[in-house]
């Protein structure tokens, strides 16, 4: 049972976590809890760093970021065992989440349960820190924002659990951000597939890399509401009884900034130049795109999250002169918004209605990327509402009034 930032982010709320806890143990099930730091401590401890220095060293920003899941993991166990039942609070360290050495955006290499299932057999609930652990020489490290699903789904993994509830202040996930389009319905049932391409383009009710987890370990997720007892939504290997709609949600991320390399040199092994030294900077690159050239020159484009950008800055000062490209920009004031839907493997003229209803709605179209169940498009950021609303409603999503 993992609970996000939201669901305890007061004493009184901490001790409604407790409750459900201690609800699903003495209702005879072994419970594992993995909770988030308290509301916005993280945001709050990353804006502390960020007052001391602009650009603090990566292993003290993840030493200091564990620090809010330390916090939320003791005063949880606290609040069951004032109600008299067995708990027990671990770090990720504690529990042996080993990651390799990338701070912020660590990866689980292993994990071992061991010391949970010890743990579990002395009748305790267990709650452990999300969002962490330990490198093979033992430095502290997070997962990336988020990471906290995560370590649920991991540890869901490694004890062998029947589902990974995550509870979060949503009550599930949605055909499209209900902030954005109020008529958008609750997904009951979402395969692997279209749930991770859905976190990659947007969605934020889960993680992606935990989704990734789940599908590589056959994980079944229920995402559902801390606030209420109603059913969410579940994640799960696709199956019969999950239609393969066309278009499954409408997904938009005004989170990424698009950046253009002008003048670049048109031959062979300069765009793996670029890539790879962005890629040894740690930037995350999303779309790419690469124009005709004109006189044996072109123009490259490609997407990356705005917090990777001072990052690929200095990647690209460093590349830059050494391939002869005349010089670089930098456009954040973009949107990415994307169709999902299994069925649009197999139903052509998918893209043709998508490009139709944005002219209708006078949106322009900067970028377009597609995978077999996903087609994006990047456009200008003050039009993703007009554009995710048009699009719900064209493809048959909207909830009847
Ligand atoms: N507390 C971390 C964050 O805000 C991890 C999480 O909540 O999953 O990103
Ligand atoms: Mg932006």
């Amino acid at each position: 049972m993992k609970f996000g930032g939201t669901s305890v982010a007061s004493v009184q709320r901490m001790r409604a976590v407790a409750d459900r806890l201690i609800a699903r143990r003495t209702a005879g099930d072994e419970v594992v809890a993995v909770v988030s730091a308290m509301g916005k401590v993280t945001d709050e401890l990353l804006a502390l760093a960020h007052q001391i220095t602009p650009h603090p060293s990566m292993r003290e920003l993840d030493m200091l970021l564990a620090t809010g899941e330390q916090s939320s993991i003791a005063l949880l166990a606290m609040a069951v065992q004032a109600a008299g039942i067995p708990a027990i609070s671990f770090t990720g360290s504690q529990v042996g989440i080993v990651t390799d050495s990338v701070y912020s955006k660590a990866k689980i290499l292993q994990l071992d349960a061991a010391r949970v299932m010890d743990a579990l057999a002395q009748h305790n609930i267990v709650i452990v820190a999300g969002f962490q652990g330990r490198t093979a020489d033992g430095q502290i490290t997070t997962l990336g924002r988020g990471g906290s699903d995560t370590t649920a789904v991991a540890l869901a993994a490694g004890v062998g659990a029947d589902v990974c509830e995550i509870y979060t202040d949503v009550d599930g996930v949605y055909t499209a951000d209900p902030r954005i389009v109020p008529r958008a319905r609750k997904i009951r049932r979402v395969s692997y597939e279209e749930m991770l391409e859905m976190a990659a383009s947007g969605a934020d009710v889960l993680s992606m890399r935990s989704v990734e987890f789940a599908r590589n370990y056959g994980v079944t997720i229920h995402c559902r509401s801390s606030f209420t007892d109603q059913p969410g939504t579940i994640v799960k290997e696709a199956d019969s009884l999950m239609e393969d709609a066309i278009v499954s949600a409408v997904t938009s991320d005004t989170s990424e900034a698009k950046i253009t390399i002008r003048g670049v040199p048109d031959h062979p092994g300069v765009a793996a130049r670029v890539f790879s030294t962005l890629a040894g900077a740690n930037v995350n690159v999303d779309m790419i795109i690469q124009n005709i050239s004109e006189d044996g020159q072109t123009d490259i484009s490609f997407t990356a999250p705005e917090t990777d950008l001072h990052r690929a800055g200095g990647a690209l000062e460093a590349v830059i002169s050494g391939i002869g490209a005349r010089t670089w920009t930098i456009d954040d004031n973009i949107a990415k918004i994307s169709l999902v839907g299994a069925g649009m493997k197999t139903h052509p003229g998918i893209t043709a209605r998508m490009f139709k209803v944005l002219a209708a709605a006078g949106v322009n179209i900067d970028l377009i990327s597609t995978s077999p169940i996903r087609l994006s498009c990047i456009i200008a950021q003050p039009q993703v509402e007009v554009a995710v609303r048009a699009l719900h409603t064209e493809f048959g999503l909207d909830a009847s009034a």
